[in-house]
């Protein structure tokens, strides 16, 4: 018997049979992220139903020195969430998915707080939290798919982050599994209690190189009362800068704040969405406010105030308004004839009207095939540049060119979607060598014989 045969028996004993997968065609859908542009191969896919048994793997894994990649919804756009093409090194190689993790405690209404398991999706959560009138903080388009484990991993940002914060900021507790097998506990309600490091904010953002998050206790919002969903065509980004700032001015809250551009929308309307707007304009911002009494009157008085070329505006959910941005990213995965080149830059806010000039234009810069189209949140500074029909074999060039117009405005690499294996050679444009090197002794501390997502963040 192989060491790799002898753990996967070890492994049905855990979860049984059913749930260890070696067949090619049922971990196909786990070795191949959702971009499509990273693709792998495993020993075998493993899916755990509680913490114990998630302990259990890991013990097991590491007894017989495999490598584990952590997933979730398989949303991410990083590359992080499959292990890379077989390599050299010949030690078994599993997928822990947490697909069957899916319980929800009730939900805390006092404490405004709810207990999940990781493999629970953003959409199960915040429809827990609305049965009790209140919301789940963090909202993405990913919402079906995306996890409570992989949002904490990713730190990821969404489209309520201008309101309420990243994932960082709703995490109140975790449950985690050790590279040794142990179990760490952080379970706590309390809004004060500095005992020590915050070992739950460290785990956020840690994009599964830590410790396997098995459990979140995640902070709630009250939901809000009214929202009004507008969005209007403008000439210049500085005109949503000054839409934003007069709804503020006017007493109403800004609970999201995206942009759009012409080509992006066009594409869309391409794809079965219908504009919002009739008329064309470089830009497009979606905005939802939340306010007390005629909440409308005061939005239809901005935009008349305004310099916009055109707006509308609909009583919130408005999902066909939001349709126009949240069906960008499918949008444009169809339309691209190679794998979307998908970059998530953030800038300062006042660099915003350069760099987004600078991005759109990107595709000068090169001679072969590109074609940008941007979006993204625009009250956090946050684009996404998605590059398309990019030639494989010419994905690190326009890369580096695009970070490279990112850190000349001062901007991250990695707004929300973390560095995974896509982002590896680029790290120094975001960070010193002493930041470097201290992240890789705390990796080196909790996971020292680098089992988990091997490759990510460090290469
Ligand atoms: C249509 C679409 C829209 C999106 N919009 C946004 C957006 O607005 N904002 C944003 O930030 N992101 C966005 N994303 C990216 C993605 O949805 C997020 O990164 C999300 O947090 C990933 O969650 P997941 O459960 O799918 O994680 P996965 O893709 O499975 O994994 C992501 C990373 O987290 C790790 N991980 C997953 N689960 C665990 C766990 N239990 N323990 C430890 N590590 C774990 C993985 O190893 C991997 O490194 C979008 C993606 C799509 C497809």
């Amino acid at each position: 018997m192989t060491g790799s045969d002898a753990l996967l028996t070890t492994l049905r004993s855990v979860v049984t049979d059913g749930h260890v997968l070696t067949d090619h065609d049922a971990m196909a859908g786990y070795l191949t992220d959702w971009t499509g542009r990273w693709t792998g191969s495993a020993d075998a896919v493993v899916r755990p139903r509680t913490t114990d048994e998630v302990a259990a793997i890991v013990s097991a894994c590491a007894d017989a020195g495999a490598t584990l990649w952590l997933q979730g919804g398989n949303t991410g756009l990083v590359g992080g969430s499959v292990p890379p093409a077989a390599a050299d090194n010949p030690a078994p190689r599993v997928v822990l998915s947490t697909s069957r993790m899916v319980d929800i405690d009730e939900v805390d209404t006092v404490g405004r707080c709810v207990g999940v398991q990781a493999g629970a999706t953003i959409d199960q959560i915040d429809r827990a939290a609305g049965e009790c009138g209140l919301a789940f903080p963090v909202d993405l388009a990913s919402r079906e798919s995306a996890t409570a484990g992989g949002v904490v991993a990713t730190n990821a940002g969404g489209v309520r982050m201008i309101r309420h914060g990243n994932t960082r900021r709703q995490v109140l507790g975790i449950e985690a599994v050790l590279a040794d097998g142990r179990v760490l506990r952080r379970w706590t309600s309390l809004v004060k209690d500095n005992v020590g490091y915050d070992l739950p904010g460290l785990l956020a953002g840690s994009e599964g190189t830590l410790a396997v998050i098995t459990r979140v206790l995640f902070r709630l919002v009250a939901s809000p009362a009214e929202t009004v969903v507008t969005v209007a065509a403008v000439r210049h980004v500085e005109d949503i800068f000054t839409l934003l700032d007069t709804m503020a001015e006017r007493g109403l809250t800004v609970e999201a704040a995206e942009i759009m551009t012409e080509a992006g929308l066009d594409l869309v309307h391409d794809h079965g969405v219908r504009r919002p707007v009739a008329a064309t304009a470089p830009f497009y911002t979606l905005i939802e406010v939340s306010g007390t009494g005629d909440i409308e009157e005061v939005v239809v008085g901005v935009l008349d105030e305004a310099d916009v070329v055109d707006g509308v505006l609909e009583p919130g959910p408005a999902r066909d308004l939001w349709a126009s941005r949240e069906q960008h990213t499918e949008a444009i995965s169809r339309s691209s004839v190679t794998p979307v080149v998908k970059l998530d830059v953030s800038v300062p806010i006042r660099a915003l009207p350069e760099a987004l000039a600078e991005l759109g234009a990107v595709a000068d810069l090169v001679d072969h095939p590109c074609r940008p189209i941007l979006f993204g949140h625009v009250g956090d500074g946050n684009i996404h540049v998605n590059l398309l029909d990019v030639p494989e074999d010419r994905v690190e060039e326009l890369t580096g060119r695009v970070f490279g117009i990112v850190a000349a405005n001062g901007g991250s690499i990695s707004a929300e979607h973390g560095i995974g294996r896509a982002k590896v050679p680029w790290t120094g444009l975001g960070r010193s060598e002493v930041d470097l090197a201290a992240m890789r002794a705390i990796k080196a501390a909790l996971d020292p014989d680098g089992r988990f997502n091997p490759g990510v963040i460090f290469g």
